[in-house]
């Protein structure tokens, strides 16, 4: 079977060097080994996700010369596939709702630093502080009947348990010079969101869903989200999900170092296009060719 490449952008902005940079690598993987490129639109966030943005990532992979598989898998069109994957975790008893807003959440964790700092995920966020783990049955269903929104979270200690000694094929590298068979730790992510009351999904999970439903077998996609794999890796078998190698990228920065973002212009696809910029130029500005 050919391997199964997939460029998955959000269409909450427009794309930039570091989106042209990791189309670019899996265009040239799938042509290297003959493998199959597919193109998925990650527009769960109907809040940030815009169809402009959308038209605009065909016009701009089209403008670098990638060819990709159609058709185009939208994820906002899937919840019943993301809602069965999170019924399954759910019967595994590992999901819990927790009703704190963003706010009650901010000062639970200020709470908790007056004794010492509170342990932070690997993008620098505060794990969950709250207990809603330890609400009965009643208390839950409570509180939904009154309306009141929750996140639905994944019960991190339990779901380890039943996962001990988890790793991934990392071909490509990760932030610290990690490569080979990588140890997956997603305990430092705590309890993480699986869906809200509104939304019946979130990155972790629909992207797990979408690899394996897709058959994508080698996951090439930037050095950010190098630790959010030990999520995926654990998510992946507590469903009995295959495994994919995964190949991260480093991280086109700007001249100041930093990392880019959707709302810097002048490394926009769009505004190099405008600019006169030609797709092979692109090519070299990212160190490719
Ligand atoms: N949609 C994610 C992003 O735009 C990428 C997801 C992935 O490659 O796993 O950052």
């Amino acid at each position: 079977m050919p391997p199964v490449f997939r460029f998955a952008p959000s269409p909450n902005g427009f794309l930039h060097l570091g989106h042209a940079y990791s189309a670019l690598l899996n265009f040239d993987r799938a042509r290297e080994t003959g493998g199959r490129l597919l193109l998925r639109i990650e527009d769960i966030d109907a809040t940030r996700c815009r169809p402009e943005y959308e038209t605009a990532i065909y016009e701009d992979l089209a403008w670098l010369g990638i060819a990709w598989e159609r058709p185009v898998r939208r994820q906002s069109e899937h919840p019943a596939d993301y809602r069965a994957a999170l019924e399954k975790l759910s019967a595994l008893g590992l999901v819990y709702p927790a009703f704190e807003s963003r706010a009650e959440i901010a000062k639970l964790v200020a709470a908790r630093e007056a004794d010492g700092p509170w342990p932070r995920d690997p993008d620098g966020a505060p794990l969950y502080p709250g207990d809603a783990k330890s609400l009965s049955a009643d208390e839950r269903s409570q509180l939904i009947a009154s309306g009141a929104p929750y996140a639905l979270r994944l019960d991190m200690a339990a779901a380890c348990r039943g996962a001990a000694g988890l790793s991934w094929n990392e071909l490509g590298e990760g932030p610290d010079g990690e490569r080979g068979s990588v140890p997956a730790r997603p305990e430092v992510w705590g309890d993480v969101i699986l869906a809200r009351k509104e939304t019946p999904t979130s990155y972790h999970l629909s992207v797990i869903v979408d690899d394996a439903l897709q058959g994508v077998s080698e996951i090439v996609r930037g050095q950010d989200l190098f630790h959010a794999t030990s999520v995926h890796r654990l998510l992946q078998v507590l469903l009995g999900l295959p495994e994919p190698t995964y190949r991260h990228h480093r991280l086109i920065r700007d001249e100041a170092g930093r990392k880019l973002s959707k709302s810097s212009r002048s490394t926009g696809l769009r505004a190099l296009r405008a600019a006169g910029i030609a797709p092979a130029r692109v090519r070299q500005l990212v160190g490719l060719d």
